[in-house]
């Protein structure tokens, strides 16, 4: 059945995180229609089937033992149209990020949520689990910027979902649908993303020395107040820095209330010079500029380096919650004495704590109490990184006392109604979140 399509034994393979991915064997489908020979395959012999991208995703997406692991980067990785008309590119779903923005700038378009693995992760992946990034404070994240999809459903139909159009009232909105669903209702095969020309303002990148991670949070706010809108509003922590400098070559300042990177028009230089002062704070633009954002983008690398376990966090809260927040991660870092550096993209009230251990028979609690902060706090246990496998049960919590136990139903419904053969990465996401509801 899988004539003519290119696959190999499955070996075993690691995510970021380092979560087992164990399939029975790898397949590397040239188009669409080896993904529809795949799929039907899967049906027939009861196979899941987990796609995967780069492997960068957080939550224990692509864990799986014995499933068909579709690995789409090797031949689908095709930008296929820039069309600087109606200001979009089709690409197929193995592109690289990183690469796509660069053939948008050589045309004066960019695309701008920007994921800090941007330089690892495909366009499919990132699509699959709607991820944001450093500019999401100004741009939203993928979900804002998909205007339609090719996916290949369970059944083995392909479908076409949206229009390359910037405004489109046709039906259900079945693109969103699709974008974040982490593979469990398809398999991506095309996207049309929106572009947007290069901005002509000049931008100025300032690096600020903060006072602590709170003050960097009550900055946020007067900036909020004085409806000031940054491109890029980060925070790295101490230790965050400090894994930057040793593996790195950072050259950061390991200032003890952690680093602040503001990105900002030239309009408001004033303004925030006026915000900062007390703080020391330089100046960047171009070269320099560059270097930070780059910087601040491996930050996560650099961390993974430094203790044998690391479980990222992407708590949401309102940014008026934000310092409430802090103070609740504060009180769990001394309950537990662990470390837990932080990484925000902070502007828009997202938190990475990583819970760094050596030992990992706590781990499941801490990060169970570090996403309770946000499901309190009226947030979300995810912001950008998704569910997957680890914070299916966190979902169910938040879905329910957020919005009710009937919208987790009408998620299963859904999963029920596109993949009732249970071959697209089960046992995860919705259906795991809500199996573990009904059996409590
Ligand atoms: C260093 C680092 C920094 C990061 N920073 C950020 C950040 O700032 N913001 C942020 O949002 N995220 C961040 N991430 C995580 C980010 O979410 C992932 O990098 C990205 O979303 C996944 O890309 P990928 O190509 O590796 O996909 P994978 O991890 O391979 O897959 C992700 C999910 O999508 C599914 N999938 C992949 N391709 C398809 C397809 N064609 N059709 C259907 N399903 C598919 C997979 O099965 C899986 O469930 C970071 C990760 C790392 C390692």
């Amino acid at each position: 059945m899988l004539e003519g399509v290119e696959f190999t034994e499955g070996t075993e393979r690691e995510d970021f995180v380092g979560f087992k991915v164990r399939p029975k064997i790898i397949v590397y489908p040239k188009d669409e229609n080896d993904v529809v020979k795949v799929v039907n395959y899967a049906r027939e012999t009861k196979t899941p089937i987990v796609v995967w991208g780069a492997g960068t995703s957080l939550s224990g997406h692509l864990m799986c033992e014995g499933c068909i692991l579709l690995d789409v980067s090797k031949y689908m990785n095709k930008i296929l149209e820039i069309n600087d008309i109606d200001w979009y590119a089709r690409v197929q779903p193995g592109v690289n990020l990183e690469f796509l923005n660069k053939k948008l700038m050589e045309k004066g378009f960019f695309f701008p949520p920007d994921p800090a693995s941007f330089f690892l992760c495909t366009v499919g992946g990132a699509t699959a689990n709607s991820s944001g990034g450093m500019r999401g404070v100004k741009y939203g994240t993928f979900r804002d910027w998909i205007l339609a999809l090719k996916v290949v459903l369970p059944n083995g139909k392909i479908v076409k979902v949206g229009e390359p159009l910037r405004k489109n009232r046709g039906g259900y909105d079945l693109v969103h649908l699709f974008v974040g669903s982490e593979g469990t209702l398809g398999i991506i095969t095309e996207i049309w993303l929106r572009i947007t020309p290069l901005p002509k303002r000049k931008v100025y990148t300032i690096l600020a020395y903060m006072n602590s991670l709170e003050d960097t949070a009550e900055t946020i706010v007067e900036l909020r107040r004085k409806r000031i809108l940054p491109e890029i509003s980060e925070y790295m922590d101490v230790d965050v820095i400090k894994a930057l400098n040793k593996h790195l070559n950072a050259n950061l300042k390991e200032s003890e209330g952690g680093a602040f990177i503001i990105s900002i028009e030239d309009d408001y230089l004033t303004e925030i010079k006026e915000i900062l002062k007390g703080r020391e704070f330089i100046i960047t633009e171009e070269e320099e500029a560059e270097r930070i954002y780059s910087i601040r983008a491996q930050a996560a690398i650099a961390l993974r380096a430094e203790s044998k376990y690391m479980f990222v966090e992407d708590i949401v809260v309102p940014v008026s919650k934000l310092i409430e927040a802090i103070r609740k991660l504060k009180e769990i870092e001394r309950k537990y004495r662990i470390r837990m550096p932080v990484i925000a993209h902070i502007g828009d009230g997202n938190l990475h704590p990583n819970i760094m251990l050596d030992d990992i028979s706590l781990a499941e609690k801490i990060f169970e109490e570090v996403a309770r902060i946000a499901i309190e706090l009226g947030g979300s246990i995810s912001g950008e990184h998704g569910i997957g496998f680890q914070k299916a049960k966190l979902l169910a919590e938040q879905i329910v006392s957020h919005n009710g136990e009937e919208v987790l139903r009408i998620m299963k419904g859904i999963k029920d109604l596109i993949d009732p053969y249970g071959i697209m990465n089960p046992n995860k996401y919705v259906e795991l979140a809500y199996n573990t509801w009904e059996k409590k």
